[in-house]
């Protein structure tokens, strides 16, 4: 097993020697879900792994998803059964390993006329659904008639509504996920970092033998060898595959997704809502602490990866979608305080157009000995990464005569999923309250550390009595995370912080302006950033900010 340097920003260097100072089993490319789970898997299994990511983790499409960690009830309409069974068991797996950061919420999906759905055909297909899904007997859905759906969400539009479906789906935090992975397989071993380009590759008599890298913080240049290299790059698969002269055969075809956050009191849902639009796809909207958000847009995507925007077009057809069967929102551009624009790495298929696209992940193989992986959803990347490790360590294997452990990631808890059981973090939460409130803090803002720290929540806490005590204790509170994150969660950027590592960006926008000056102002102090770096990072941060909410 290799050292475990923890994913401490101030121990950087010590991060980057290691990486390049030995022959790892497993390099990987690409630290959103789908890389951080093989990492996981790999360490786990007991091979050497290291990982890089260009920007940060997650900041590719896995902070860009609708965050639901779900069975897919729209692959049951596209008669996907199996993909159906495994994402719904995947659920309940990664429920009891991140309790925390998975979460069981009720979505009711309203039958409407002239609606995709019928009333026969939901009530057979949530069974079927829950079914398929292995779903505990207290959280199979519930068939509503009218009256029972509008008790339920007096929002809908009452005319148009025949009946509803109640059933379980899960909330998640996309970003928070995937470090929390990064997290455990740098616990079991992984060398991982962000802000490292994988710019070429290594080929040692025409194999793979490992990468050109380039820290884009340092600007320095370095090698790392490995045995196998994986490319887990999401939207920029074919980037890499194009580098390795690998790219026939099948390709990815990219669609956009947007989602737009309006403030909670303006869309005021009882619960999630899984609704129907005009043009036959459907669309969530999903409250989350004082917002609710809206998504998914589809689209065809041809234009710069790095940056997909969020474009006027896109915030008005959710708009117009979520008016429709919500009337009394009136909701207008106005209202808008944030989104998200992320690519959706599908597998291109003669003819289908985006939403008709599969969901499902494949594996390429090259000459070169690169393995590429892609499609696939979030709900599946443990599994996902149990299938990548498997060709891996068969490779290994028969090569070194070695052998290494089967898959046993279902039943690794992930880095702050450590309860028993899910009516314990409440409980959790308000202990720490009891034991904290002389710090000033209320019950909700230990919740809120809970919901994103979970375990690891006490480790925050504990850095409070550090910070400065003449400054407000919000900002005292802030400052402790951003120290966390600097020393547990490889946070570099105002970014990393504010979007990806809290979601701030999203869901608290508004608390931004009191809070962006002094954690910049820290984060220069710890990571001491010259007055050039702190300005590149402020505008670096504005660019993010901006993105999120000027689509007018
Ligand atoms: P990414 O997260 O994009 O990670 C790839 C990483 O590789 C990037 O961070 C990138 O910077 C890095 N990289 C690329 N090139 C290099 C290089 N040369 N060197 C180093 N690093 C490199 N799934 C669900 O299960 N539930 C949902 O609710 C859901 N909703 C979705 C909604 C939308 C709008 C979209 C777009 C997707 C949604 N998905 C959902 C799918 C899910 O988000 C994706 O399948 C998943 O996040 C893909 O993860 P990934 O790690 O493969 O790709």
């Amino acid at each position: 097993m290799s050292t475990t340097i923890p994913l401490n920003a101030l121990r950087r260097h010590e991060i980057i020697s290691n990486l390049s100072s030995q022959e790892f089993d497993l390099l990987i490319i690409g630290g959103g879900i789908t890389g951080a789970g093989i990492a996981l898997d790999a360490a786990s299994r007991g091979l050497t792994v290291a990982l890089v990511e260009k920007h940060d983790f997650a900041s590719g499409t896995s902070s860009k998803s609708t965050k639901l960690i779900h069975g897919g009830l729209r692959y049951l309409k596209q008669l996907e059964i199996s993909l159906v069974r495994e994402v719904g068991r995947e659920r309940a797996i990664l429920h009891r390993n991140a309790p925390h950061i998975v979460i069981p919420e009720n979505m009711l999906l309203p039958i409407v006329a002239k609606g995709s759905l019928g009333k026969r055909s939901t009530s057979v297909g949530l069974y079927a659904y829950d079914m398929l899904a292995g779903v505990r007997r207290k959280e199979r859905r519930v068939m509503l008639s009218i009256l029972q759906t509008l008790k339920q969400e007096p929002l809908l539009r009452k005319e148009i509504l025949l009946g509803g479906g109640l059933y379980k789906e899960y909330r998640t935090d996309d970003a928070r996920l995937t470090i929390e992975t990064m997290k455990t397989a740098r616990a079991h071993g992984a060398v991982m970092v962000n802000y490292t380009l994988a710019k070429d590759l290594i080929y040692e008599n025409g194999k793979i033998a490992g990468i050109y890298a380039q820290d884009l913080l340092g600007n320095q240049h370095y090698k790392i060898h490995a045995r196998k290299t994986v490319n887990a790059a999401g939207p920029w698969v074919d980037t890499l595959r194009n580098i390795d002269k690998s790219l026939k055969g099948k390709r990815l075809h990219l669609t956009k997704g947007v989602h737009i956050v309006v403030p909670y009191e303006r869309l005021p849902l009882h619960q999630a809502a899984y609704f129907d639009v005009a043009d036959k796809r459907m669309v969530f909207a999903i409250p989350r602490g004082r917002t609710t958000y809206i998504g998914t847009t589809d689209t065809n995507y041809k234009e710069d990866i790095d940056n997909p925007t969020t474009t006027l077009a896109d915030v008005e057809y959710l708009l117009k979608a979520t008016n429709y069967v919500f009337p009394t929102a009136n909701l207008t551009v106005q209202d808008v305080t944030s989104s998200w624009s992320g690519l959706r790495p599908l597998i291109h298929e003669d003819g289908k157009s985006p939403s008709e696209l599969s969901r499902k992940d494949e594996i390429f193989y090259s000459e070169s000995g690169l393995i590429s992986i892609a499609g696939g959803k979030l709900t599946g990347f443990r599994k996902m990464a149990e299938r990548t490790v498997d060709v891996v360590v068969k490779q290994l294997s028969s090569e070194q005569a070695k052998e290494y452990k089967p898959c046993y990631t279902d039943k690794i808890t992930l880095s702050g999923g450590d309860f028993n059981d899910e009516d314990k973090i409440p409980v959790f939460a308000d202990k720490l309250y009891n034991e904290h409130k002389s710090t000033g803090l209320l019950r909700e803002d230990f919740r809120q550390l809970v919901d994103k720290y979970g375990s690891n929540t006490p480790d925050v806490i504990g850095r409070i009595e550090k910070t400065d005590a003449s400054l407000p204790i919000n900002i005292r509170s802030v400052i402790a995370e951003v120290d966390y994150c600097v020393e547990q969660e490889l946070v570099e950027t105002l970014g990393d912080f504010f979007t990806r590592r809290t979601g701030r960006l999203y869901f608290e926008r508004p608390t931004i302006a009191d809070l962006l000056q002094p954690v910049a102002d820290h984060m220069a102090t710890v990571l001491e950033w010259t007055p050039e770096t702190k300005a590149t990072r402020l505008a670096d941060f504005e660019k993010e900010y901006l993105a999120a909410v000027d689509f007018r």
